[in-house]
């Protein structure tokens, strides 16, 4: 065998000892999950929830790390750029696809930056206020948001944001350019809803479903095209006339381009794993959703998802013209 034969050998031997070490013995120390949008938000919700389950799943502690600052952005930027060893993840959604637009000068190709893990639950959105918003109804909101425009608040999480997309969507059907809040999530903006600083805002049921059964808020209409078995009173806003307002909130796991391929199977594994748990599909019915089945929680699934999605927001973005730069 030639010198350089021997060598090529060697190396090739060197990298299979790798991946069978690391299959072996993955994960062999805590995985951070980061979510990009603050504590106690619906994201953070669904990610704590599969967080638990898969650390119990992988034997080593799944932690959550919020970094939550322009729409979600932030968060993924720091996940594409990490280290692709297994060790970080990321929970992210809907607005992995609506970035991809709205910033020109993005930092990470979401189509490119990520190795795919798979689908985890597709959440509704509601359209919801402060309690003392005197509509009682859609229609009548739809009005008085119409003549108040200029006035009332919305709150987003940020360019990029489910809620921002939503809200974008609602101006556009009103014709009413509403004065927007953002925050590093819905978390932080349903506090100051409750507290009555902010007028409205489109969100998650994971974020509003306790509020609005609570009566600390109200609830006006969901985004999805059928009416929901938690609010089985509240329209949604295809039938109330809007019918280009559907919108679903789905979110994936990620991991950093260049994860070894056999630690991203363990982890799709243990997502799956997590997603079959009783315990975790009763939470999300609770709050209006339900775990993505085990077809979706895949690479693949989630990979055509997102080519998906970009390519059904873009000229939705473009139409509306406002971007993030
Ligand atoms: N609901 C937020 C959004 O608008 C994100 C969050 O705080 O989880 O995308």
């Amino acid at each position: 065998m030639t010198p350089l034969k021997l060598l090529a050998g060697l190396a090739t031997g060197a990298m299979l000892m790798a991946t069978t070490a690391l299959a072996q013995g993955y994960p062999e120390r805590q995985i951070t999950m980061v979510i990009p949008f603050s504590a106690g938000g619906p994201t953070d919700t669904v990610g704590r929830l599969i967080a638990e389950r898969m650390s119990a799943d992988l034997g080593q502690q799944v932690i959550v790390e919020n970094v939550g600052g322009a729409g979600g952005t932030l968060g993924a930027g720091n996940v594409a750029s990490a280290e692709a060893d297994g060790y970080t993840i990321l929970l992210h959604h809907i607005g992995m696809a609506t970035s991809a637009t709205l910033y020109r000068n993005l930092a990470y190709n979401p189509l490119e930056a990520f190795e795919y893990i798979g689908l985890v639950t597709e959440v509704p959105m509601t359209i919801v206020a402060r309690k003392d918003l005197e509509p009682t109804d859609f229609a009548s909101l739809v009005t008085y948001v119409k003549e108040n425009a200029d006035t009332i608040t919305m709150a987003n999480a940020g360019i990029g944001a489910a809620s921002h997309l939503c809200g974008m969507l609602f101006m556009q059907a009103l014709e009413a350019p509403i004065v927007t809040v953002p925050y590093r999530g819905t978390g932080p903006a349903m506090t100051e809803l409750l507290g009555g600083q902010i007028d409205i805002m489109c969100d998650q049921t994971t974020n509003t479903t306790e509020q609005i059964k609570g009566g600390t808020i109200k609830g006006y209409a969901v985004t999805s095209p059928a009416r929901l078995d938690i609010f089985p009173d509240m329209p949604t806003v295809a039938e109330s006339g809007f019918g280009n307002m559907e919108v679903s909130v789905w979110h994936g796991l990620y991991a950093p381009k260049g994860t070894p391929a056999e630690a991203v199977a363990r982890l799709t594994q243990s997502l799956q794993a997590a997603l079959a748990d009783p315990g975790i599909a009763a939470k999300l019915a609770e709050l209006g959703t339900s775990p993505s089945p085990a077809a979706d929680a895949t690479p693949e699934a989630l990979k055509a998802k997102l080519e998906a999605e970009i390519a059904r927001w873009k000229p939705v973005i473009e139409a509306a013209g406002t971007y993030a730069d």
